[in-house]
């Protein structure tokens, strides 16, 4: 029960104003600014119990009616009109009790409302938004010497001031936090989601989709940061290819072809991946970079890999059947640069094919 009353009124707050393309955050916080303020009021016409004569009644009502005219067109209107009257709305407020009870009610600080809403609401140009905050500011340095060149029409007694300074800074404070609260989860929401893009699109861009190994960009960029002259620790880079792939998916077809392709990386990635950074290179090539192996440790750990490669085995539907590989392994040395060591890798790699496949050649 209580909690279809609390659905209701949520619904009935952030209910859409009739016009197309009205930004339903905004006309909800006004909405809420609205009724806090008649709230406000309400409870106003019980602090100025003791005062209470023709003026005061006249003001609070001129106030509430301002604010109830609001919240009803809120319905009916434009967002931006409502806008529009909630500022004229609180800026009469201000005036009306600042002149007539004074300056120590703390009722000028609405203006700081006024403030923040103008800047998060997002209708005008920001040439405008820093013309209205200047006009808050002369507005509130209007009312100081206002207050200090004429003394206000009722006195009120320490006691009511100091009520109403506080019941002022709570409202004002909730006003503030209301805006301030719904539109920065806004762009919390939106930071996170951009970062999360941006994660995913920065590991699209590194990985290679059939294999989930790296790609052939994310190797060469690894390569830079890894192989650099000032880098004195050996390092070793491989280039793999498999042995008569083409008959493979002539054979089996394009697909059995992928197959293997994930396989043997899913092989790669299990047994090498603590030793070494594994991408794919193009095709049915992979490179493998041990960045602290010297040419004789790299080529010992090719071999469990080669091992491997050639055990496993490939169900095609009608056979099963398995593959090998060629590996090239070059050491990388301090005046060689990242295209001649490839270089000298692949041609390590096509000696393997020459010689009869299915063999590390260093
Ligand atoms: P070699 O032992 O000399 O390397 O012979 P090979 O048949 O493996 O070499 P070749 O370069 O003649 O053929 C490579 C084949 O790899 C041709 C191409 O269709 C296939 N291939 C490349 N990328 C993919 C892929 O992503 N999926 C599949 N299924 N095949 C691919
Ligand atoms: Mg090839
Ligand atoms: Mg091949």
């Amino acid at each position: 029960m209580k909690f279809s009353l609390f659905h209701k009124l949520t619904n009935y707050i952030c209910k859409d104003t009739g016009e197309k393309n009205e930004s339903p955050k905004l006309i909800m916080v006004i909405r809420i600014l609205i009724l806090s303020m008649l709230f406000y009021i309400a409870i106003n016409s019980i602090i100025y119990i003791s005062i209470l004569n023709n003026t005061v009644i006249a003001i609070l009502l001129a106030s509430f009616l301002i604010f109830l005219g609001c919240f009803i067109l809120s319905y009916h209107q434009k967002t931006s009109s409502i806008v529009f009257m909630l500022n004229i709305g609180m800026i009469m407020w201000i005036f009306m009790n600042v002149t007539y009870f004074g300056w120590n009610t703390g009722v000028q600080h609405f203006i700081i409302v006024l403030l923040v809403l103008c800047f998060f609401s997002g209708y005008s140009q920001y040439g405008f938004k820093v013309f209205y905050a200047i006009a808050l500011c002369a507005f509130r340095i209007y009312l100081f010497f206002l207050c200090q060149n004429k003394t206000s029409v009722v006195a009120l007694d320490t006691t009511l001031n100091d009520i109403l300074q506080i019941t002022n800074m709570v409202v004002i404070f909730w006003c503030v936090s209301v805006i301030a609260y719904v539109f920065s989860k806004d762009s919390q929401n939106l930071e996170s989601k951009l970062v999360e893009y941006n994660n995913q699109l920065m590991s699209q861009a590194n990985t290679d989709a059939l294999t989930g190994l790296y790609n052939r960009r994310k190797a060469t960029e690894y390569m830079t940061q890894m192989l650099r002259p000032t880098n004195t620790s050996c390092s070793s880079v491989c280039i793999c290819d498999i042995d008569f792939f083409k008959k493979v998916n002539d054979k089996y077809g394009h697909d059995i072809g992928d197959v293997v392709l994930q396989k043997i990386a899913q092989t790669m990635k299990t047994t090498m991946e603590d030793k070494c950074f594994i991408a794919r290179w193009g095709g049915e090539e992979f490179l493998l970079v041990f960045p602290n192996s010297n040419g004789d440790e790299a080529n010992f750990l090719l071999e469990g890999l080669r091992n491997k490669i050639k055990a496993l085995r490939i169900n095609s539907g009608s056979e099963i059947f398995g593959v090998t590989m060629t590996f090239g392994l070059a050491e990388y040395d301090f005046n060689t640069n990242i295209d001649s060591i490839i270089k000298e890798a692949d041609e390590k790699l096509y000696i393997g094919k020459e010689h009869g496949r299915d063999q590390i050649v260093y």
